[in-house]
This record gives C-alpha cells, sequence and structure tokens, in this order.
C-alpha cells in the first residue's frame, strides 16, 4: 500500500532539481492539490513512480518549449505552471498532471503512447516514456490513462487506478 500524495511529491521534488541542474532559466510555478482522503493504494511505487517523472518530465519540457517559442517582448507574460493533482473517487484514485506548455496538435495525439513516438530532436526523446506508462497503468495496475489538450493552452494527463 503506497501513499501516492507522497509519491507525487517526491517525485515532482526529484523532476524539478533535475530541470533546475540543466536550465536554472527556467522557474516553474507549481500548484499541488492533493486530496487529504486519498488513503494508501495498492501500487507498485518503482512504476507508478517511472509513470509520474515520464509526465513531469513531459509537462516541463512543454513548457520550456513554449517559452522559448515566445517572441521577445511580445504578448502577454507567460508564466510556466504545473499543476499536480490527485483525488479519490468510487472505486479508483486519479493522478493529474497538467502544463500550460505547447499543448498537443489533434493530429499527433493518436500516436503518442506508441513506442518511438516522439517529436522532439534525436538525443532529447526516445518517444517510450508514455508507451512505458500506459503499459504499466493498464497492464500492471488495470488502470487507464487520458488525455485532453488544447494546443497553445494545455495539456492535461488523467492516471486512474482502481483502488
Ligand atoms: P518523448 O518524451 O521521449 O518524446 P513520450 O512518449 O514521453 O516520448 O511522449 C511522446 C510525445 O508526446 C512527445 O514527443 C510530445 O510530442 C507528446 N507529449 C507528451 N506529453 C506532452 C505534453 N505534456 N505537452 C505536449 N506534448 C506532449
Ligand atoms: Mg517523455
Amino acid at each position: 500500500p503506497t501513499d501516492l500524495n507522497a509519491l507525487a511529491d517526491e517525485y515532482l521534488r526529484l523532476a524539478y532539481q533535475g530541470l533546475r541542474a540543466k536550465d536554472q532559466s527556467l522557474t516553474i510555478a507549481f500548484r499541488l492539490n492533493l486530496d487529504p482522503t486519498l488513503g494508501r493504494v495498492n501500487v507498485v511505487p518503482q512504476e507508478i513512480g517511472r509513470v509520474l517523472l515520464n509526465l513531469y518530465n513531459n509537462a516541463f519540457y512543454a513548457v520550456q518549449q513554449r517559452t522559448r517559442n515566445l517572441a521577445p517582448g511580445e504578448g502577454e507574460p507567460y508564466q510556466p505552471q504545473v499543476e499536480v493533482s490527485t483525488l479519490r473517487e468510487n472505486g479508483h484514485v486519479e493522478l493529474r498532471v497538467k502544463d500550460n506548455g505547447t499543448g498537443i496538435p489533434s493530429e499527433i495525439v493518436g500516436k503518442i503512447y506508441q513506442p518511438f513516438f516522439t517529436t522532439k530532436p534525436a538525443g532529447q526523446g526516445t518517444g517510450l516514456g508514455l508507451s512505458l506508462s500506459y503499459e504499466i497503468v493498464t497492464k500492471g495496475h488495470g488502470g487507464e490513462i487520458r488525455v485532453a489538450s488544447k494546443p497553445g493552452e494545455f495539456t492535461e494527463f488523467v492516471v486512474r487506478i482502481p483502488g
């Protein structure tokens, strides 16, 4: 039985430390909405930790890209944001990771779980993060993973696990 709130928080710190070690110029505002009634859930913590790391790293990349795409001095000030939520519903828990980065174009959203699918330049992405996450969540834990995204606005991944 795992405390998913603690896991989500621990891996967020790990991921952000990793990012800051490479890019000191990017500051992300975090919002954590961790459900205090979540309780413990039967998961393999290292595996769900892998899923969280993948989702966090993808979110960080997306806000970093959006920052880079901004024309200097133009438009609204942009504050990179990542929101992490947990919630308990009847018979399952949800982990949500939402970023206000580039978003996912509708033409590619159907391909993101395919092994080796990546839009990142060589050396920056393997295209394995989401396919592995999909396996871990669905086959490994009997759960579901879904995404909602609006290009130029947000991307939100929702992981639902029975328990
Ligand atoms: P990788 O990160 O190595 O590219 P993933 O399997 O983690 O591989 O993701 C596959 C692709 O899905 C990414 O290359 C990107 O195009 C898209 N993607 C995933 N998460 C996000 C996100 N939060 N925002 C925008 N695009 C995303
Ligand atoms: Mg990835």
